[in-house]
């Protein structure tokens, strides 16, 4: 994968970012649409102005923040945006609801939760966020096309950021996939292309692709311009700090598909800490997956430090990735702040699922089903503290995984309109 920053003509403008840096080894490249290390073939991350080895005081405040938009450009001077990226064409997302979930706290005997409800954003999951700034990337390096491999919310954040932004796109995904993010992945326009085969399958392919004259041109979100798509993670963090008055909390349940987003929390965290915008506190992170597609929980379980790729099979889709790139980072950060890793079973998050409506009026996808019966599951065999404050996350809306539920959830009762036969009706049901 070479640098391309030679081939671009307009003058780069990536706001306080200066440089691509190797996670592994540290060696610094150019801004450019690149993911790995030449040198050790390491994942490349984006480094800023105040996170140089020559930085002076930290120049971003509390205040500065506080009176931007309620949106993930108010964190743009930690992100590799230029100054004016809130008045061009994107969809905005972020600031999504920081819920105090006291009725499912008693239900699962916590002393204080929170959760985080990111299907509030505009395609009704996580994914706009990280979609947004690889936008940003896409633009400055001169793509005409945005695109990705997506286990089914990417494509849709992808097409749908195109069409505001005036790009081209061209997503592809398992050609399997639930029904509404078919749907979704499609209306904003632009090409979808099911393929046959997992998200694994889908990745390897994008990946030659990339190295093709047809794909030229082409900005895929989430390979060549990862390190800035992994970027957009990071606003959970900040967000989760800031609505909380500027803590981090003491645990957070964050779901594994790549392990990217769980990766980058972390970062955002260290980031706030760094800056002194947050105190230096201790904090656990849990990772949560499918049994269906546990490879870093198994991994995690077994003590390993490599993770064993799995083909995947469960109703929790958008986690579905077998080989995830990030794995060994998820284990490391959980072992490290003495969190864990781990999963539950298809009939679980079904339960989770209905437990999280049911207690707090959120609807979440099959992935909010994984985080929340992960952390009861966690709660039960006392690997997360009841007493101290917890965050779980959803990620997606309930509506782009009907089927999960569709067997269960159905009406109490179909009547004629008439009292009696309700009457008759609720009798048989009391
Ligand atoms: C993509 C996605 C995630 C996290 O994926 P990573 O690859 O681990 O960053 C979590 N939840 C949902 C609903 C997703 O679509
Ligand atoms: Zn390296």
């Amino acid at each position: 994968m070479a640098l391309a920053t030679a081939e671009t003509t307009t003058t780069l403008d990536f706001g306080p970012a200066v440089a691509l840096s190797c996670r592994e080894c540290g060696t610094r490249y150019d801004l450019g649409p690149a993911f790995a290390c030449i040198e050790c073939f390491g994942p490349l991350e984006v480094a800023y102005t105040w996170n140089s080895p020559d930085a002076g005081a930290a120049t971003v405040t509390r205040r500065q923040i506080e009176s931007g938009p309620t949106n993930i450009w108010r964190y743009r001077a930690l992100l590799p945006v230029p100054a004016d990226v809130a008045s061009r064409p994107n969809l905005a997302p972020g600031w999504t609801k920081l819920v105090k979930a006291d009725n499912l706290a008693r239900e699962l005997g916590l002393r204080s939760l929170h959760v985080k409800d990111d299907s509030g954003n505009p395609t009704h999951s996580f994914k706009d966020r990280v979609v947004a700034i690889a936008l940003e990337a896409a633009r400055n390096f001169g793509f005409h096309t945005l695109s990705c491999s997506s286990t089914g919310n990417l494509a849709g954040a992808v097409t749908a950021a195109a069409a505001r932004a005036g790009l081209d796109a061209c997503v592809f995904i398992p050609s399997d996939l639930e029904e509404a993010k078919i749907v979704m992945a499609s209306v904003y326009g632009g090409r979808l292309v099911g393929v046959e085969g997992t998200y694994d399958d889908v990745n390897r392919f994008c990946s030659e692709l990339i190295g093709d004259p047809l794909g030229d041109k082409w900005g895929f979100v989430n390979v060549n311009l990862r390190p800035f798509y992994g970027e957009g993670s990071k606003t959970l963090a900040f967000e989760i700090a800031e609505q909380l008055g500027w803590r981090i909390p003491d645990q957070i349940v964050i779901p594994v598909a790549s392990g990217s987003q769980l990766t980058k929390i972390d970062k955002g965290f260290k980031e706030l800490i760094k800056l002194g915008l947050v105190e230096d506190t201790p904090y656990k992170i849990f990772g949560a997956q499918a049994e269906g597609c546990s490879p870093v929980s198994t991994a995690f379980k077994a003590g390993h430090e490599n993770v064993r790729p799995v083909k995947p099979n469960t109703i929790a889709k958008s986690l579905a990735i077998g080989n995830p790139a990030d794995g060994p980072y998820v284990l490391d950060i959980a072992r490290r702040t003495g969190g864990a890793v781990e999963d539950v079973t298809d009939a679980e998050v079904v339960d989770a699922i209905r437990l999280l409506a049911r207690t707090e009026g959120i609807f979440a996808e099959t992935a909010g089903g994984v985080t929340v019966g992960v952390l009861r599951k966690l709660v039960t065999n006392g690997l997360l503290d009841p007493e101290a404050e917890t965050v779980v996350l959803n990620t997606g809306d309930g509506l782009k995984t009907l089927d999960a539920v569709s067997a269960e959830a159905r009406p109490t009762a179909v009547i004629r309109p008439s009292l009696d036969a309700f009457r008759t009706a609720v009798a048989d049901n009391s």
